[in-house]
């Protein structure tokens, strides 16, 4: 165990609480973290970790503008934040599995060029528009940038947006790698190992933004970097009851992360559903992990258009979630049929019996 500086997550807008923490770590390099569940590296070549301690000040993010010694600070203390998050989130995972995910790479300062990058993604070894320029483990690797731009915070100082600073991008990521390896929705593990689908569907995206929630302790994930969204804004990602298939648009040319945003604010609406009966909301937790392994073993053995049309269905997963915990099914079910979500439809189905009845579901 080693003392560390990081983020706490404090529940309201901003990058959270800078305080100290203990980071389980099995190696220190110059610039990587090696943890059990994990590696944590920054790619940009320039050693970090020089005299033994992992506590360092966020330098308001560093970047460009900053004094290269500050901008080294922000470097070094992202990388640790990352690590913690991602050591948090993967046991978090591993205790409500009962098993651990595979060891995840998380690689911050990827694609500098030809422009700064201020965000994150999940990617697996592939080919196609999504493919990785880098070679990629097949297990997958969580890529970071090394920041881009400038937000505010709460008391409006300007911070360097370094998405190793930012915790709701790294939740994010590894609830990608957590979707691979339960529901695995594209049926990534009938591929080659080395061609595998980066296509992420609604469904990935949403259960990613409400692991996220769940981790910060809020429905506004983003209203750190997407303060200037408005949260009535889809493109907020605020989960929210509002947000009901109704405004599920589907097809090649939606972003999945915005239908995504129906999925995880009706997964938030149960998991509250869940904690107004007086029961501990750890057990819907519970309940969507379980329920996306389930998914991950039903059917499926064969990677054909039928079985990947299928798998993009919110009430496929909604009923191995309602078999992973039957006593608390009833609450969740009535939850989610709020949000225009029931068993046993496709996803456009359950969007035009939305649409129809339209009128009722704003009045409520
Ligand atoms: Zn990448
Ligand atoms: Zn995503």
């Amino acid at each position: 165990m080693m003392r560390a500086a990081v983020y706490l997550p404090e529940g309201r807008r901003g990058p959270g609480q800078h305080g100290e923490i203990d980071l389980d770590v099995l190696e220190v390099r110059s610039a990587e973290l090696v943890l059990p569940e994990a590696t944590i590296r920054d790619e940009r070549g320039v050693e970090l970790f020089d005299n033994g301690s992992l506590v360092f000040d966020h330098a308001w993010g560093g970047g460009p503008l900053a004094e290269p010694a500050l901008d080294r600070q922000a470097r070094a203390f992202g990388l640790v934040n990352a690590a913690y998050h991602t050591q948090r989130a993967l046991r978090f995972c591993a205790l409500l599995l009962g098993h651990s995910l595979p060891h995840l790479i998380v690689r911050i300062g990827m694609h500098e060029q030809p422009r700064h990058w201020g965000g994150g993604h999940y990617r697996l070894p592939g080919q196609g528009q999504q493919a990785d320029p880098d070679a990629v483990t097949p297990t997958g690797e969580v890529h970071l940038g090394g920041g881009a731009g400038f937000v505010r915070t709460r008391d409006a100082q300007r911070y360097f947006h370094a998405p190793a600073h930012n915790t709701a991008i790294i939740y994010h990521e590894i609830g990608h790698h957590l979707c691979r390896h339960t529901a695995d929705f594209r049926l990534n593990r009938l591929r080659p190992p080395l061609q595998q689908t980066n296509k992420k569907t609604a469904v990935d995206e949403g259960t990613s933004d409400l692991i996220t929630a769940v981790l910060l302790g809020t429905p506004d994930i983003y209203g750190w970097h997407r303060q200037h969204v408005p949260e009535g804004d889809q493109r907020r990602r605020k989960l929210d009851p509002r947000w009901t298939m109704a405004h599920f648009q589907g097809g090649r040319d939606q972003d999945p992360h915005t239908d995504g945003t129906v999925w995880a604010s009706a997964c938030w609406s149960a998991r509250r559903r869940v904690a107004g009966a007086g029961v501990d909301p750890i057990r819907f937790d519970a309940l969507l992990l379980r329920g996306l392994e389930q998914a991950g073993r039903d059917g499926g053995q064969r990677l054909t258009y039928e079985a990947l049309r299928e798998r993009r269905h919110f009430s496929r997963l909604l009923a191995a979630m309602a078999q992973a915990d039957p006593s608390l099914a009833p609450l969740v079910l009535a939850a989610m049929a709020e949000h225009g979500i029931h068993l046993g439809a496709s996803n456009s189905g359950l969007g035009q019996a939305a649409r129809a009845g339209q009128g009722r579901l704003v009045d409520a």
